[in-house]
Order: structure tokens, then C-alpha cells, then sequence
């Protein structure tokens, strides 16, 4: 499928041709149990915590998109972990100071050595005993980027593996096993799944071996999906690109609304020509997307913004239909108390960009 456009690979990736008289749509199949039959002979499925057909769907079409070996799990956070048991162990782990905050506190839940760098820093940080290095570009919430090809030519020289989270970005908007990371996770409770109602993770790996401890660590560890949401996730994922489109033309329009504004400051959208991680970003991405930041005078502000605004949710996560913000310092980042991460949704660029602007007004 490599050959075909994002559109295509999104509505077809994981599809089987089917039978005369077969579903061309098929539902989740939510079974426990499979057969086992009378003799020693095993079919591909047996107990729903190893393995389901409705998972190797949207396994095949995550992992056709990434160019790996897909595991899906019960949340990003899950996948997470599981990178953690199966690579984070034999050494230090290099984490984003700047990312996304439970990847650094499950590691030092876990025990680890960890060690961290700015995302914008990460191409000279101290490899030195390390085994893991996590990649979150562009960053949450920061939306700062790292060379992933760079970083993964040192951390393999060093001896260690180069995992990405491709959350922000997609897996149409980047492809960090093509630039030379071992590991992709993500959360595809955010643009994947896409409409607010899933909670759902995974991690794709072009190494084999990697792969079987990934799922083996799923399978043990029991971080499982059910089959519903992943059904769902797979539906969702069939109109990611026309999505990704939609949510990044509006971005791109409110990040210019934004920056007109004596309100806002701060204004980051890779996808900006003079963003200070335009270069790199648009070296190593493939698409934009709807995520951006700004920052306005306080908490007070942010409040008398969301208040005044008719489209823009406030609620965390991103990637979904309707625009929301997040306050982040809420959750602990270490931000200004008046920095928003917004998430552009599939609304009418137009009257997305009127509200804005008018909510904006109300900042004074
Ligand atoms: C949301 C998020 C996660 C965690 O995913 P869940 O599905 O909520 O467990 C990890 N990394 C990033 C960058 C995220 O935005």
C-alpha cells in the first residue's frame, strides 16, 4: 500500500477482501474465547488477552502507515510502559524534559535511571550509559522538534535504542522508523481514534524480536484493548487524513489570527514558515497538524477566553472534531500559568477564526 496516497491507505489499510456473502463491513468481535477444536491443532486465536482478529486489523493498517510491527494497547500509557519493561532497563533512560508529564513520572515509578534534556536539546544530550532515549517530537506541550535522525545516528553509536512518541504528529504526519528510530508509540485516544470516545495506545517497531517482546509484555502485563474501542479506533482511522486536513488548515489559520493579536503571545505552530522549529519540522514531517500554543496574560485570561469563546471546548486531550484548549500548568507542566495547548478541530475555518478572535477580544 505504500504506492497509494494517505486517503487510500487510511480507508483500506487493514481491510481483507472479502468472501461472496461476507461483511464488507465487520464488527468487533468480542469474544473471550476462541476454539480450540478436538485435537492438538491451534487456530490464530485462542484467548482474548493474546490476541483478536479486530486488533490485527488495525494493527495492519497502523503498521502499514508506520512501516513497522504494530502492538495495540489498553492507552498510550500502556504502550508506554510496556517500552519501558522491554527496553528500559539495561541502563539509563533519556527522557523530554519538556514531554508529555506520566512518561517521566511512570519512570520513576518503575525505578529507572533516568536522566532528561529539552527536546530542543536532545541532539546534544549526554547519551552516556544510556539504553533507551525517548523522542517526543513535536513536544507536548512545548510543540518544539528534535532531529530524529540525528539523534538516532548518536544514540545508536552509543549503544542505545531511539523510541518516538508520534502522538502530535500522527502516523501520516511523521515517520520516525523511516528516519531511524527503533520504536514508535503513540496514543491513539487523541487523532487516530479521533472523535472522543476511545482510550487506545500502541507501539511499532521494525525490529522482530523487539516486536514479540512487546506483545508478549501486552500479554502478560494485560494492558489489553477491548475489541469495541479498537473497532472503533480502525473506523476512526479511515478519515484520519481528511481530518488531519481540516484541523491543520485551521491551526494554520488561527496560529496567524493569534499572532495578529495583542492578546496572545508566544504563538507556536511548526507549521508557520518562521516558527523557530519550522526547518526541522518540515524536514522530517510529512503533513501538519491541528495542535498548536499560545500564551495568554494569566490563568484569569485563559479562563475569560474560554468563557467567551462558543466553539472552543475546554477539556484536555487533542486530535478530536471539536477545537478544545488546555491549560497546562494545570496538570503540572512546567509552563506559564497562562499557556494553552489547543487542539484545532474539523469546524469551518471561518467561523472558527470569527470566535477566536472574539474570545481574544474579551482578554482585553
Ligand atoms: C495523551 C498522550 C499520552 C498518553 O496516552 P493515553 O492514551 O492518554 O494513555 C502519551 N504521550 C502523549 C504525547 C500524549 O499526548
Amino acid at each position: 500500500m505504500t504506492a497509494f496516497g494517505d486517503g487510500t491507505r487510511c480507508v483500506h489499510g487493514g481491510g481483507s477482501a472479502p468472501g461472496v456473502g461476507e461483511p464488507l463491513h465487520p464488527g468487533p468481535v468480542l469474544s473471550s474465547t476462541f476454539a480450540l477444536g478436538a485435537g492438538t491443532e491451534q487456530g490464530p486465536d485462542f484467548y482474548g488477552r493474546a490476541g483478536n482478529p479486530t486488533w490485527r486489523a488495525l494493527e495492519a493498517a497502523i503498521g502499514g502507515l508506520e512501516g513497522g510491527e504494530c502492538t495495540l494497547f489498553a492507552s498510550g500509557m500502556a504502550a508506554i510502559a510496556a517500552l519501558f519493561q522491554t527496553c528500559g532497563r539495561d541502563g539509563t533512560v533519556v527522557l523530554p524534559s519538556d514531554g508529555y508529564y506520566l512518561a517521566r513520572a511512570l519512570a520513576a515509578d518503575l525505578g529507572l535511571t533516568v536522566r532528561t534534556a529539552p527536546t530542543t536539546a536532545m541532539a546534544d544530550a549526554d547519551l552516556g550509559g544510556a539504553a533507551l532515549v525517548v523522542l517526543e517530537t513535536p513536544s507536548n506541550p512545548g510543540l518544539d522538534v528534535c532531529d530524529i535522525a540525528a539523534v538516532s545516528a548518536r544514540a545508536h553509536a552509543a549503544g542505545a535504542l531511539v523510541a518516538v512518541d508520534n502522538t502530535t504528529a500522527t502516523p501520516l504526519g511523521q515517520r520516525p522508523l523511516e528516519l531511524g528510530a527503533d520504536v514508535v508509540v503513540a496514543s491513539d485516544t487523541k487523532a487516530v481514534a479521533g472523535h472522543g470516545d476511545v482510550v487506545l495506545g500502541h507501539a511499532t517497531t521494525t525490529d522482530a524480536g523487539l516486536a514479540a517482546r512487546i506483545r508478549d509484555a501486552r500479554t502478560r502485563g494485560g494492558a489489553v484493548p477491548g475489541p469495541m474501542e479498537v473497532w472503533l479506533a480502525h473506523r476512526g482511522l479511515g478519515t484520519l487524513d481528511l481530518r488531519l486536513e481540516r484541523q491543520a488548515a485551521n491551526a494554520r489559520a488561527l496560529a496567524s489570527a493569534l499572532r495578529m493579536h495583542p492578546a496572545a503571545r508566544d504563538v507556536r505552530w511548526p507549521g508557520l514558515a518562521d516558527d523557530p522549529a519550522h526547518e526541522v519540522a518540515a524536514r522530517q514531517m510529512r503533513r501538519w497538524n491541528g495542535v498548536l500554543r499560545f500564551t495568554l496574560r494569566d490563568t484569569a485570561a485563559v479562563g475569560t477566553f474560554l468563557a467567551a469563546s462558543r466553539f472552543v471546548e475546554s477539556a484536555t486531550s487533542f486530535g478530536g472534531l471539536r477545537t478544545s484548549a488546555d491549560r497546562r500548568e494545570r496538570w503540572g507542566d512546567d509552563v506559564a500559568p497562562g499557556l494553552v495547548r489547543l487542539s484545532a478541530g474539523c469546524e469551518d475555518t471561518a467561523d472558527l477564526v470569527d470566535d477566536v478572535r472574539g474570545a481574544l477580544d474579551a482578554c482585553g
